[in-house]
């Protein structure tokens, strides 16, 4: 049967426990598991290759991305580095100008090491993206909307540039779950998460995943994750599971009360810019509303000149100074000191991040009360 996505969350791995019948998933933290003929191995053998609450997660989470399979990591850094057994020293990697801090500063250091050569490219700009695609890349890494400027990068024609060169196309697809975005169906390769945000959705846990549509890519993936040793910890798996129920409900409430909050900034003049792809002043916003389901719930803004960031933080009481994002609490952070300090500054510079620069994920607080947060703050820092 195929199943919407609300039913596959509220039904993965439910009343499948075949010891005790437990409804809700029992957590498995045993290391290793028996055999009962030494030559034949059983679908559980040693916890790193897999265990039983990883197993439930990456089919959960392959039914809402349409993926045959892949593999739960340890955090979306680690989804990332997999991915990068896929490349070799004369291999070239292309990924955005303006990906997250932690993507940008794992592919400059391993290129530097000769491992492979990368190139930060504006998917946005289409002659850039042909001039780049021509280099004849082996990995193409795409985030959208992006890591913190919400740029649209159009999946579908990237996905079909790749499969001309013979790239694999990786798709970050943290900032709107597999709820609002499905990059698989775009025909891009490969979807991962950092399950840290959205997915799990609580703050209490670090964790990744990394799915294909091809079965042997999706056994690849999940044989390097053996392989390197990098799969998720039972215990997250579990964890990020009970997360993942609510994720459509959260998903469509932050979304709702994001694009509200957008307006109200949109419409203040002591706020100078504000990057929301909900919004129809948003250059990727027809591009968004065609390959999205919904424009999320993360936004970024820029205060007007002669209005003080400190002063703005310093007044807010709902929403808290904090990395991170898509879970329940709103949070606040300023990337170019914060997310995104680990680019160097020209590369912040080049991708557009300034110092008052804010990133804003919208959490699941009472909207009127963000509305009354967000207009403290802007008091602050325009009297300041
Ligand atoms: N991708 C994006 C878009 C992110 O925002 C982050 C972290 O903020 C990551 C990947 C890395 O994920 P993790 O912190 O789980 O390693």
């Amino acid at each position: 049967m195929s199943k919407k996505k609300a039913t596959i969350l509220a039904t993965a791995g439910v009343a499948q426990d075949k010891a005790f019948g437990a409804v809700a998933p029992p957590i498995h933290l045993a290391t290793t598991f028996a055999w009962a003929d030494h030559t034949e191995k059983p679908a559980f053998d040693y916890a790193r290759r897999l265990n039983p609450n990883r197993d439930q997660l990456i089919s959960a989470l392959s039914e809402l991305e349409g993926a045959a399979g892949g593999t739960v990591t340890a955090s979306g850094m680690a989804s990332i580095d997999l991915c990068l057994n896929f490349v070799g020293p004369s291999d070239l990697v292309l990924a955005p100008h303006d990906c997250y801090g932690g993507t940008h500063r794992l592919l400059t250091a391993k290129s530097r090491r000769g491992l492979f050569e990368v190139e930060f490219v504006d998917f946005t700009d289409e002659a850039a993206r042909a001039a780049a695609f021509a280099r004849g890349p082996k990995l193409v890494f795409l985030e959208t909307p992006s890591n913190p400027l919400m740029r649209i990068t159009d999946l579908e024609a990237c996905a079909a540039l790749g499969r001309e060169v013979g790239a694999m196309t990786v798709a970050d697809n943290t900032f709107l779950s597999p709820i609002l975005q499905n990059p698989l169906a775009l025909g891009c390769d490969v979807v991962m998460h950092s399950t840290t945000k959205f997915i799990s959705g609580h703050s209490d846990v670090i964790g990744g995943a990394i799915l294909a549509k091809d079965p042997s890519l999706a056994e690849d993936l999940a044989w390097w994750a053996n392989c390197t040793g990098n799969a998720g910890p039972a215990f997250d798996s579990w964890l990020t599971m009970r997360g993942l129920r609510t994720l459509e409900l959260r998903v469509r409430q932050q979304q709702e009360t994001a694009m509200r909050l957008a307006d109200v900034l949109y419409a203040d003049d002591r706020v100078s810019k504000v990057y929301y792809p909900g919004l129809p002043s948003h250059p990727g916003h027809s591009l968004a509303m065609q390959q999205q389901a919904g424009a999320g719930s993360m936004l970024s803004a820029e205060l007007a000149e002669g209005c003080d960031v400190r002063a703005f933080l310093g007044a807010l009481e709902v929403m808290t100074l904090a990395e991170s994002l898509g879970g329940f609490e709103t949070l606040i952070c300023v990337p170019d000191s914060m997310t995104h300090a680990g680019m160097e500054e020209n590369a912040r510079r080049e991708a557009g991040i300034t110092p008052g620069l804010l990133r804003f994920s919208i959490g699941l607080e009472d909207g009127a009360d963000l509305q009354s947060d967000l207009l403290r703050g802007l008091d602050a820092a325009a009297r300041s």
